[in-house]
C-alpha cells in the first residue's frame, strides 16, 4: 500500500471563489472595516491560527517558522472603495464624498447601503439628480460629479428633517452593492475583488498550510490591512526581522498591459517605482519551475501596501503579485485561472528561501 500522502497540489479554488464571494458581500469601505476583519479573525481562529489586531484595525496572523530570526510578510487589504454622507440635502436626498480613487461614473445607478452611526442600515441608489429622460432633456450629457450625483434613499423622505429622523447624518458610511456572481464559465464578477480576491487567496493558503501540516522555513506574518485604498494600509507592524514583504494585490488590466484574467501578474514597477529586482526574479523563477502561468507588468497609476511600507521607511525587500482584475475600481471581474495561478505561486513562495 502506498503510505505516502497524495499531496493535494493546491488549495481548492472553488472554495476560494466562494470565500471571495463571502468577503465581497461584507461592506468594508476604508474607515469602517470592523465587520470584515471580524470575519477574517473567526476564519483564522477556526484554523487555530493566532491573530492580533493593530490599532488601525488591521489583523496580523503569524505562523512560526523553522527560522525565527528572519521573517517574511505577506499582505492583502480588506478595505474597499466607498463613500461618506457629505450633506443632507433639502430635496430628501444625500450628497456623498468618495472614499478611495475612482470616478463618479463608475457608481452611477449602483445600489448602496448607508450605515448610520447608530448601526442602522438603510438602502438607496446612487443616481444623477437629472436622471429621468422624461423631465431632463440633457440627462445623458451632464457631468457625473459630486454636485450632480446623489443618493435616493429607499424611505419616504422629502426633506432634510425627515432624513435626519431616520438617524442619517453627515459622516455616515456608504457602501456599494457588490453584485457578486460566479459564472459557469469560471468568472467571478463583483465589486471589491480589489483586494478581497487576494484576501481570499491568502486565507485559503493558510488553511492549506495547516491542513497539509507544512512547516514554513521562516516565521511568516500575514497582514490583512484595512487602509490601503487611502494609501497607508500595510506600512506598519512590520517586525524588524522581516526581510521580504510581498503585497498581494490586483494586477491592472487595460490597453498596453500584459496582465490578464488567466495568469498571475508579477509587478515589476508601478507609480512608486520598481519593485525589488531580486525578489521579482525569484518570483519569476518559482513560476517557471512550477509551470505557473504568469505575466510581468507595469501598473501606471498604482501604489501598493509594499510601496507604502517602503515609503514609511522600512528596510525590506518588497514585491507585488496578484490576480488580474478587469475594469478595476469599477465593474471588476477575474477568472478562476488567475486565482489559481496566484494561489500556486504563493504556495511555493512561502516555502522558498529568502533572497538575502
Ligand atoms: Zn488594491
Amino acid at each position: 500500500m502506498i503510505e505516502r500522502r497524495i499531496a493535494l497540489p493546491y488549495a481548492d479554488t472553488n472554495e476560494t471563489m466562494k470565500l471571495i464571494a463571502d468577503l465581497v458581500s461584507i461592506p468594508s469601505p476604508s474607515g469602517n472595516t470592523n465587520d470584515v476583519i471580524t470575519f477574517v479573525e473567526n476564519f483564522l481562529s477556526e484554523l487555530q491560527v493566532e491573530t492580533k489586531r493593530n490599532r488601525k484595525g488591521g489583523l496580523i496572523a503569524t505562523i512560526p517558522g523553522k527560522d525565527t530570526n528572519h521573517h517574511r510578510m505577506l499582505t492583502a487589504h480588506v478595505d474597499t472603495l466607498g463613500a461618506m454622507v457629505k450633506e443632507i440635502k433639502g430635496n430628501g436626498r444625500l450628497r456623498i464624498d468618495l472614499i478611495g480613487g475612482f470616478k463618479y461614473n463608475s457608481i452611477e445607478g449602483e445600489y448602496c447601503q448607508i450605515e448610520t452611526s447608530g448601526g442602522k442600515k438603510i438602502t438607496g441608489t446612487i443616481l444623477m439628480h437629472q436622471t429621468s429622460v422624461h423631465v431632463y432633456k440633457d440627462a445623458g450629457k451632464l457631468e457625473r460629479n459630486q454636485e450632480n450625483m446623489e443618493i435616493r434613499i429607499d424611505e419616504k423622505v422629502h426633506n432634510a428633517e425627515e432624513i435626519r429622523a431616520l438617524g442619517i447624518e453627515v459622516g455616515d458610511f456608504v457602501s456599494f452593492d457588490p453584485r457578486v456572481e460566479i459564472t459557469p464559465s469560471g468568472f467571478i464578477k463583483s465589486r471589491h475583488l480589489d483586494d478581497k480576491a487576494s484576501v481570499g487567496i491568502l486565507l485559503q493558503l493558510i488553511k492549506q498550510l495547516k491542513s497539509e501540516n507544512i512547516s514554513l522555513p521562516y516565521t511568516t506574518h500575514f497582514l490583512i490591512s484595512n487602509n490601503e485604498e487611502i494609501g497607508y494600509g500595510g506600512n506598519s507592524n512590520i517586525t524588524p526581522e522581516t526581510v521580504e514583504y510581498l503585497a498581494v494585490d490586483m494586477g491592472a488590466m487595460g490597453d498596453g498591459q500584459s496582465t490578464d484574467e488567466y495568469t498571475v501578474s508579477i509587478c515589476v514597477k508601478d507609480a512608486s517605482g520598481p519593485y525589488h529586482y531580486d525578489l521579482r526574479k525569484k518570483l519569476v523563477r518559482l513560476a517557471e519551475e512550477n509551470k505557473i502561468p504568469y505575466k510581468l507588468d507595469i501598473y501606471p497609476f498604482y501604489g501598493s501596501d509594499a510601496s507604502a511600507a517602503i515609503r514609511a521607511g522600512h528596510d525590506i525587500v518588497h514585491g507585488l503579485v496578484g490576480p488580474g482584475i478587469d475594469s478595476s475600481h469599477a465593474f471588476e471581474r477575474t477568472h478562476q485561472s488567475s486565482i489559481e495561478a496566484t494561489a500556486k505561486l504563493l504556495y511555493h513562495y512561502v516555502q522558498s528561501q529568502l533572497v538575502q
